[in-house]
C-alpha cells in the first residue's frame, strides 16, 4: 500500500508572526482583533491528525535546515543575510502582514529544507510513497529578495531547483492550489521553459490591494523563453468540490501532462477549505481529496515522481481534515472520516419548500 513520508522539524511551532496591522481594514470597527492567521496550530493540528487518524499510512521525518547554497539558488545572498539579521535581532514586521520572531530564520531553512527533503525522497526510485512536506512558515509568495504573504523562502521554488541541480530531473511542473495566487513561484521562473508553473486561485481575493496588487491574472503567462510557461487559472469564489475537480480535469492534467515533466510538485495550501477566513472557494474535504487522487493520477501519467509541499490553510479547525483528505486522494486511501465543516451547496429550492411548509405551519396564527 503506498504511504505517505512527511518532514517535520519542532522549529515550525516556534515561528511566530506579530499581530496588528494585519487586520487594519476591520481595526476600528471591531471591539475584539484576530490574531494572526499563520498560527502555529495550523501544522500542529495537520500533525496531530495525522498520527490520530492516519497513523498506519504515515511515516515522519526529519526536515532538515536548507543550506546557504540551497537557498541562494533562489534568493539573492543579501536577501538572506538582512532577514537572518532581522531574526536574530529579535524580527518584527517586514510587511503590513509579513513578520517573524526571533525564531523565523530557523524554522523558514527548515521549511525550505523539508520540500527538499520531499524531492528527495520523490526521487528516490528505491523509495516508496508519496512525500509530504509538513511545513511552515509558506513559500509560494516569496520572491527571491523579498518576504511576502506570511513567507519567506520559497519552499518549493527551492525544491524544484534542487532537483533541476542535484538529479536527473531537466522539467519540473509545479501546480499551486492554494486560494491565493503564487505570486512569488511565478516571479522565480516567469522566464523559464523548464519550470511549469501553474496556479489555481480564487479571482478577486486580497486582503490590502493597495499593499498587496493583485496578481494572478490571465495575461501573465510568462516571457522570454518562459512564454506560456506560466498559466493562471483564476477561479470565482464559491467554486467549490465540483469546480476545482474541473479545473484539474480540463487545465491542469492536459496542460502538464502536454509538458511532461520529470517531476511534478504540488504547493498544496488548503485555504480553498470550505471555512477559511482568508479564502472564499468553498472546498471540503471531499473536493481535497479528488485533488490528491488527481495529482498522484496525473504524476502516474506523465511518470513523474510526486511530492506535496504545505502552503496555506488558516482555519486551524478545518485545516487538518482538508489535508487528511489530500493525503487520503493522495494514497488512495478512504478514512470515512467526514468533514465537520462540509459545505452543503446553496440550494434555494430545497429552502424554499422549507419555507413552504412553514408558512403554512404559522399561518394558523399568522397572516404571512
Ligand atoms: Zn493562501
Amino acid at each position: 500500500m503506498t504511504r505517505v513520508t512527511a518532514f517535520w522539524d519542532d522549529s515550525f511551532l516556534a515561528h511566530e508572526p506579530p499581530a496588528g496591522e494585519f487586520e487594519a481594514a476591520w481595526t476600528g470597527r471591531l471591539a475584539v482583533e484576530e490574531p494572526h492567521p499563520d498560527r502555529a496550530a495550523r501544522v500542529e493540528n495537520i500533525r496531530h491528525i495525522l498520527r490520530y487518524e492516519f497513523d498506519d499510512h504515515v511515516t515522519w521525518e526529519p526536515a532538515p535546515a536548507a543550506t546557504r547554497a540551497q537557498l541562494e539558488r533562489v534568493h539573492d545572498p543579501s536577501y538572506v543575510d538582512s532577514f537572518e539579521a532581522f531574526c536574530r535581532d529579535g524580527g518584527g514586521r517586514l510587511t503590513a502582514e509579513t513578520g517573524a520572531n526571533e525564531h523565523s530564520f530557523e524554522a523558514a531553512r527548515h521549511a525550505a529544507g523539508g520540500a527538499i527533503a520531499a524531492v528527495d525522497c520523490a526521487i528516490d526510485t528505491e523509495r516508496a510513497g508519496i512525500p509530504y512536506a509538513c511545513v511552515r512558515p509558506s513559500g509560494h509568495h516569496a520572491q527571491p529578495a523579498q518576504a511576502d504573504g506570511f513567507c519567506f523562502f520559497n519552499n518549493v521554488a527551492v525544491a524544484a531547483e534542487h532537483a533541476l541541480v542535484s538529479s536527473a530531473v531537466d522539467s519540473v511542473a509545479v501546480v499551486d492550489w492554494d486560494v491565493h495566487h503564487g505570486n512569488g513561484t511565478q516571479e522565480c521562473f516567469y522566464d523559464r521553459d523548464d519550470v511549469l508553473f501553474v496556479s489555481l486561485h480564487n479571482d478577486h481575493w486580497s486582503w490590502d490591494r493597495d499593499a498587496h496588487p493583485q496578481t494572478g491574472d490571465l495575461d501573465e503567462s510568462g516571457i522570454g523563453d518562459g512564454d506560456g510557461y506560466n498559466l493562471n487559472v483564476p477561479l470565482p469564489p464559491g467554486t467549490g468540490d465540483e469546480g476545482y475537480t474541473a479545473a484539474f480535469d480540463r487545465v491542469v492534467a492536459p496542460v502538464v501532462g502536454e509538458f511532461d515533466p520529470d517531476l511534478l510538485l504540488v504547493s498544496a495550501g488548503q485555504d480553498p477549505g470550505t471555512v477559511d477566513p482568508l479564502g472564499r472557494n468553498v472546498v471540503t474535504k471531499e473536493g481535497f481529496r479528488t485533488l490528491g487522487d488527481r495529482a498522484r493520477t496525473l504524476a502516474t501519467a506523465v511518470d513523474a515522481p510526486l511530492a506535496l509541499v504545505q502552503e496555506g490553510g488558516y482555519q486551524v479547525s478545518h485545516l487538518p481534515y482538508a489535508t487528511l483528505g489530500v493525503l487520503e486522494g493522495a494514497v488512495g486511501v478512504d478514512t470515512g472520516i467526514e468533514d465537520p465543516f462540509a459545505w452543503l451547496d446553496e440550494d434555494a429550492d430545497s429552502a424554499h419548500r422549507r419555507l413552504d411548509s412553514v408558512v403554512e405551519h404559522a399561518s394558523a396564527w399568522w397572516d404571512v
